[in-house]
């Protein structure tokens, strides 16, 4: 499978997560630097090999506006874990609003999330407290970094190291 590279900014801040060959793009350009690699991997071509890189550095401070992480079905059932906030079912998932939208709630990170069928259904058009029903853990709006750390942890040990504790926190 393939595997994701991390850029760092040059004063080592995450930028963006982009596939392999973009990544060697920029460093044969010289836009980039190669911090770290993925050891049991090579890139190979007809007659070379190259190491495989993990973590790449700009060789230029960009000015990046911070990106939010992108509110989608995805991205909400990542951050529930691909659970029912109610019942901790994995199956027939789909979103509930916690207020509901009859009643003023808003379609934002702490007004949504994931639900299974049978609790969206039984809910109907009440809040949780209406239908007896109570949430596995509070809703948050996860930052860019809380999806980096989290893809490390399951796909890219080699990004941990630069993902540093203030990193993390934000
Ligand atoms: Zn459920």
């Amino acid at each position: 499978m393939e595997k994701r590279v991390l850029v760092l900014n040059l004063d080592h801040s995450p930028v963006a997560v982009v596939p392999v060959q973009k990544a060697i793009v920029l460093c044969l350009l010289e836009k980039a630097n190669v911090l770290s690699t993925y050891e049991l991997l090579k890139i190979r071509t007809v007659d070379r090999s190259f190491e495989y890189p993990a973590v790449i550095r700009l060789t230029h401070y960009k000015n990046i506006p911070f990106r939010g992480v992108l509110l989608n079905r995805n991205n909400l059932f990542k951050r529930d874990n691909g659970e029912c906030q109610y019942c901790g079912s994995k199956r027939h998932l789909t979103i509930d609003h916690i207020i509901p939208k009859s009643k003023g709630g808003k379609t934002n990170w702490t007004n949504l999330i994931t639900a299974c069928n049978r609790c969206n259904v039984n809910k109907g058009d009440k809040t949780p407290e209406q239908a007896g029903l109570i949430l596995k853990s509070e809703p948050f709006k996860p930052s860019l970094s809380y999806f980096l750390a989290e893809y490390a942890e399951r796909q890219a040990e080699e990004w941990l190291p630069f993902l540093s504790s203030r990193i993390m926190n934000s």
